[in-house]
């Protein structure tokens, strides 16, 4: 049997197709999402990763790979193809396959495949965020030009390992130099002082509508414990800040900020749709769909800087498995973002919408 990628199946019954993904990052919540809009799950997981799926009770199926690199085979998409999967991604899909892998995926697909382009290259990124008309920081194209505090962050340091800050070119040189020798590959940018907010939208092609779903902050080691000390025991202590993620915590934010969040999200999608992904019959471009984050740094003249975007459902969604204060005044029960992509699926099955969906 040979894979195939499209069309989607022309059936109009949820039963007949499964939400999978794979086990790690938000899998809880996508999993429990799909089972409480009553349609099937399965997850792939990591031998021996296994156990949360199994213990939470929250999978119909648990498939297993030894390793993510020969795993995620083609006789694994076989399988999933033959059991109608629609995997959903999240953060840890990119991180363990890769760009290429998961654009080759000929499983069905929740979102725009091309969109990981736009949101991992960095030029590209920033076209599209300054299309939208967000307010960036600042970046430098050469050490040689750092004229203020920047934040200096290498190319796939992981959840945020390995940035500095500093605040001239010499500097920069001296802390390359002792730890960075061999790294070619970064990114200056402006240090934002202020407080990281983490945004959660969703829009829906089938209903047309932008949602904010809910805000979290992150929980990062070492960054979040060095005012546990001194100034003066960091400095004797030469503690160096990092970012690594350890978890996220809910945010409720300031109402009257929540008109200028829901704009900014409608014009990062509307700009998508003439960036990214096939025309459709309307002339617009399918674009940015599903959940996504605008990552953003807010000062104390209350100005929101966005230093990045994600484009698919982002691990700060996780406190709000049974909704957020503000998925409770929109819906009348229980709403996690996991939960609404299995709703946009659902619709778009019923409807014969599918491919609409589908990236
Ligand atoms: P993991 O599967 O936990 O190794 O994570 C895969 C990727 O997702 C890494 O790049 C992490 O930085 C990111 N990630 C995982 N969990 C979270 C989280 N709770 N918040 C933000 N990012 C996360
Ligand atoms: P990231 O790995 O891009 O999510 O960033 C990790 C951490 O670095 C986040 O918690 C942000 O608070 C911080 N950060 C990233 N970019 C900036 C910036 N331009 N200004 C201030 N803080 C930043």
């Amino acid at each position: 049997m040979s894979p195939r990628a499209s069309p989607p199946p022309a059936s109009r019954n949820p039963n007949d197709y499964v939400i999978a993904t794979m086990g790690s990052h938000s899998a809880l919540q996508i999993l429990y999402g799909a089972r409480q809009e009553g349609m099937r799950n399965l997850v792939i997981c990591q031998r021996g990763k296994e156990r949360p799926y199994r213990s939470y009770g929250v999978a119909d199926d648990i498939l297993l790979v030894d390793d993510w690199k020969r795993g995620w085979n083609a006789k694994l998409e076989q399988e999933l193809i033959r059991r109608n999967a629609i995997i959903i991604p999240h953060g840890s899909f990119v991180a363990y396959l890769g760009h290429d892998r998961v654009q080759k995926m000929k499983t069905m697909y929740y979102g725009t495949k091309e969109i990981l382009e736009w949101e991992s290259n960095r030029t590209k990124e920033r076209v599209w965020l300054e299309k939208s008309r967000l307010l960036l920081p600042k970046v430098f194209q050469k050490p040689a030009d750092i004229d203020r505090r920047v934040i200096v962050k290498f190319h796939g340091a992981g959840g945020g390992f390995g940035y500095f800050v500093v605040k001239s070119p010499e500097q920069f040189e001296e802390v390359k130099r002792k730890k960075y020798p061999k790294e070619t590959d970064f990114v200056i940018q402006e240090y934002i002082v202020g407080v990281p907010l983490y945004i959660h939208y969703f829009y829906s092609p089938i209903t047309g509508e932008l949602e904010i779903m809910s805000f979290d902050k992150r929980y990062e080691s070492n960054a979040d414990s060095i005012g546990r000390i001194r100034a003066e025991d960091q400095l004797a202590a030469n503690i160096h800040t990092s970012y690594t993620i350890v978890g996220n915590m809910p945010v409720v934010v300031r109402e009257s900020m929540l008109p200028e969040f829901f704009e900014m999200g409608e014009r990062v999608v509307k700009v998508s749709q003439q960036l990214c992904g096939p025309k459709g019959k309307n002339g617009k471009r399918k674009g940015l769909f599903g959940p996504f984050c605008l990552e953003a740094i807010v000062t104390r003249k209350l100005q929101t800087y966005v230093f990045e975007i994600s484009a698919r459902i982002v691990a700060g969604t996780n406190p709000y498995i049974e909704g957020s204060p503000y998925t409770a005044l929109r819906y009348c029960e229980p709403m996690s973002t996991g939960r609404r992509i299995a709703r946009d699926i659902k619709q778009a099955i019923e409807e014969g919408r599918l491919a609409e969906v589908l990236g």
